[in-house]
């Protein structure tokens, strides 16, 4: 399930008609995940070595051992996990740096424009509460959902399949009417083994990295491409 440069070779294939729910990832999808990878990367690994009086490199080295132990689980996206883990205040670092948070382009004109489809939209992410407050004092988006399902509520990590039998129970989407679009591979193979059908793949999550289209699902650059 790599990720490949070379040309995407999926193009998406549904049509608006077939659709009446879109769940929507937020990190990488609707905003710009450069925030969220200087955060993890670059940010805190320079705050952990500054207050433990260790170089850059140990604290990165440190950290990113930390950091896979919890790949793909809900406590990767717990900032009270982190800020215990770590001893280091992770919601006030997050707006610290508050002003990296950006929405990715068109992505308010696609919103607009489901709405306008009479689309229900629901965000469906992995980010922690109090990240979710972090990012709305930010940008103004959440306006357009009808509703939002963090997975700490859900009780699972998008990755696993208990998500999603757990997500159906509060909100009835209909597996083939449903479009669901997210930057993470894993995420879109976990919902493509629950049987949603309409799946696609954003190929340039950050602003700061180049495209990334995927093998496994139709991959676009912009929302441009679905409208
Ligand atoms: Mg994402």
């Amino acid at each position: 399930m790599q990720a490949t440069e070379l040309v995407r070779q999926n193009p998406s294939s549904f049509s608006w008609h077939e659709i009446d729910t879109v769940l929507l990832d937020l990190d990488g999808t609707l905003l710009d995940k450069y925030y969220d990878d200087f955060f993890w990367e670059t940010f805190v690994p320079e705050v952990f070595a500054k207050k433990n009086r260790i170089e850059m490199s140990a604290a990165k080295t440190t950290l990113l051992h930390t950091y896979k132990k919890v790949e793909d689980t809900l406590e990767w996206t717990d900032l009270d996990y982190w800020s215990n883990e770590l001893d280091l205040n992770i919601p006030q670092l997050k707006r610290d740096i508050g002003h990296l948070i950006a929405v990715r382009p068109q992505v308010t004109e696609f919103l607009e424009y489901l709405k306008e489809k009479e689309k229900k939209i629901y965000l469906v992410t992995n980010a922690h509460p109090k990240t979710l407050e972090v990012k709305f004092e930010r940008v103004d988006i959440a306006k357009h959902f009808t509703a939002m399902f963090s997975s700490k509520e859900v009780g699972a990590a998008k990755e696993q399949p208990e998500f999603w039998n757990r997500l159906k129970e509060t909100l009835p989407f209909t597996r083939d009417k449903t479009l669901f679009v997210d930057d993470t591979e894993k995420v879109l193979q976990s919902a493509r083994d629950y049987g949603l059908c309409h799946l696609i793949h954003i190929a340039k999550p950050s602003s700061k990295l180049p495209p990334t289209f995927s093998r496994n699902f139709p991959s676009i650059l912009s929302f441009e491409e679905l409208m």
